[in-house]
């Protein structure tokens, strides 16, 4: 896998094949659990309301 969780990238989107909650609903990148989500060609995508990481779902 070439994601890993001590490195994650703010201006990536990330996959949740690529890269499964480390915590389920939490921010891989900070831990927080509050988010801004985005509904899109199918795809849901988790933006972090604290940090900004992104996955799509
Ligand atoms: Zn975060």
């Amino acid at each position: 896998m070439e994601y890993d969780y001590d490195n994650i990238g703010l201006d990536k989107i990330y996959t949740y094949n690529d890269l499964p909650d480390k915590q389920a609903g939490r921010c891989d990148n900070c831990g927080n659990s509050h988010f801004k989500s985005k509904v899109g060609d199918g795809e849901f995508l988790r933006e972090c309301s604290n940090c900004g990481m992104k996955k799509s779902i």
